[in-house]
């Protein structure tokens, strides 16, 4: 399997440090309002990139943090906590905001098919972790105190920007127009590792730590939950596009310095879903949620679909006729593989082994789920029975998650629910104004049309009637309305 580094700016062949077993890191949300659709992309194309490791056969060991502290509102340690910006907003405590909007983030990756991580951990379940780590930063040099905060000195790598070929000029985050300094940073691009003074003093959480009482940074969460749960090797750490800097830059700089060798093997970034006005963001104040597409009628999983279709490595744009779209061609898709017959078989193994293989080639070329999708066309118009192919898409989608087989099954039972009730009705459609009682009685009345008993035809007529139903007979059915509305 190729995949794109970009810590390398390369495709390279993935490779472990222990052969067959995957560990991965995955930046969670910050839980202070709910995902967006933008997020969720990312989170679909690792939860892909995920399953298409362990349909390779690899031991996989995933791990996600949540972020439930010092996530600021500037990435670079400027502004106040998101947690208390979004207790602020629904008066909640911060731990409210917390618990109700991770269950959110899982009800909605639940909805698209998104497997919850092996581990999932809550930044304020680890404070002593991020404290020891700290110490060791301090101890190996790496780290110094200013101001009543614990700073990370960058000056001491030998290399740091590692995901950019940027002039370190370029990369002067923390000096944006009307941000004021923050004068206690030696070098531009330090960053905060423990908090006790900082201008928003109302901070929820703090916790007591060899510094003073105070709160982590956003940065060391990611690289202490990894070590614990990974291990001092990492092999692929997925996130946003978003998240290269300075997010990740910093987890390299925090993890290596205090290992001592080298981290993580591979980094796989995800690009941005766009609307017409730019990338999607909740600062922005609008934005788009799993709920919202319900409430408009689309299946969360054509979302999905819709994002399997593109690149992972290329900038997305959203607008409601590109999900239209999507959404009407996963409906065709389920209804092909609808008209499949599972009774059709036996399966032939050698067929699935080999359209198997063919995905994986595919597939395989950085994470290619475009060519994923074309492999469940291609698998309908393979030269084998219903069974084979039905075998081949449920194998495929054990990596795209589009619950193929699930779809088609209620497909196949609503269909035949129809045809059962056409044929109770001797095929009469109604039209009606959704009163069961009347629809029998409309039904009763066409059938005994139909069997040329006119004695009972009229007297329901006249039922009807009493009823204030006023009947239009048409061609195959009736329709029906109440007096006055006809
Ligand atoms: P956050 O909850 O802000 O920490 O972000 C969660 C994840 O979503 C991170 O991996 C971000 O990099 C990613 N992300 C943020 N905005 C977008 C977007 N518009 N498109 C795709 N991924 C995004
Ligand atoms: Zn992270």
């Amino acid at each position: 399997m190729y995949l794109y580094n970009s810590a390398t700016h390369k495709k390279e062949e993935f490779k472990t440090h222990t052969p067959g077993k995957v560990q991965m890191y995955t930046c969670g949300p910050t839980v202070y309002h709910f995902a967006h659709i933008g997020n969720l992309r990312s989170y679909i194309m690792e939860d892909v990139l995920e399953k298409f490791l362990r349909f390779q056969g690899y031991d996989v060991n995933r791990v996600m943090n949540i972020t439930d502290v010092g996530h600021l509102s500037g990435d670079n340690d400027e502004g106040e906590d998101k947690m208390l910006k979004g207790a602020r907003r629904e008066h909640k405590t911060v731990m409210e905001i917390a618990q109700f909007y991770t269950d959110a983030f899982f009800a909605d990756c639940q909805k698209l098919n998104i497997k919850r991580p092996d581990v999932v951990q809550p930044a304020t379940g680890l404070i002593p972790e991020f404290i020891a780590m700290i110490e060791g930063l301090l101890d190996k040099g790496y780290a110094y105190i200013a101001g009543g905060n614990v700073y990370f000195d960058t000056s001491r790598l030998e290399r740091y920007h590692i995901f950019f070929d940027h002039d370190e000029e370029d990369l002067q985050v923390g000096v944006r127009e009307g941000v004021e300094e923050d004068r206690n940073k030696r070098n531009k691009n330090d960053f905060v590792l423990w908090f006790t003074k900082s201008k928003f003093e109302d901070q929820a959480l703090k916790w007591d730590s060899p510094w003073g009482v105070g709160y982590p940074g956003w940065h060391i969460e990611c690289s202490a939950i990894s070590l614990k749960y990974n291990g001092e090797y990492l092999d692929l750490h997925c996130g946003g596009i978003d998240n290269a800097f300075p997010h990740h830059t910093n987890e390299i700089a925090q993890s290596e310095s205090f290992l001592g060798h080298p981290w993580c093997g591979c980094w796989f970034h995800v690009h941005h879903l766009n609307t017409s006005d730019g990338k999607m963001s909740k600062s922005k104040g609008e934005f788009l949620t799993v709920s919202l597409l319900e409430e408009k009628g689309y299946d969360p999983l054509a979302y999905r679909f819709f994002c399997l279709q593109s690149h992972y490595r290329k900038a997305l744009v959203f607008s409601w006729e590109n999900l239209d779209n999507a959404q009407g061609a996963y409906g065709k898709l389920i209804a092909r593989i609808a008209g499949l017959d599972p009774q059709d078989g036996p399966v032939d193994p050698e067929t699935v082994a080999q359209q198997r293989e063919k995905f994986i080639r595919a597939v395989g070329g950085d994470l290619n789920t475009s060519l994923g999708v074309t492999a469940l066309y291609d698998a309908l118009k393979l030269q084998a029975n219903d069974a084979t192919k039905l075998a081949v898409l449920a194998e495929l989608d054990r990596v795209l998650g589009l619950s193929l087989r699930e779809k088609a099954a209620a497909r196949r039972a609503e269909d035949a629910r129809a045809r059962e009730s056409a044929s109770h009705t001797g095929g009469i459609t109604v039209d009606g104004e959704g009163d069961p009682e009347i629809d029998a009685l409309v039904i009763r009345r066409a059938q005994a049309k139909k069997e040329k008993d006119f004695a009972l035809a009229d007297s329901i007529r006249q039922e009807l009637n009493r009823r204030g139903v006023q009947i239009t007979d048409l061609p195959g059915g009736v329709r029906w309305r109440l007096a006055g509305k006809a």
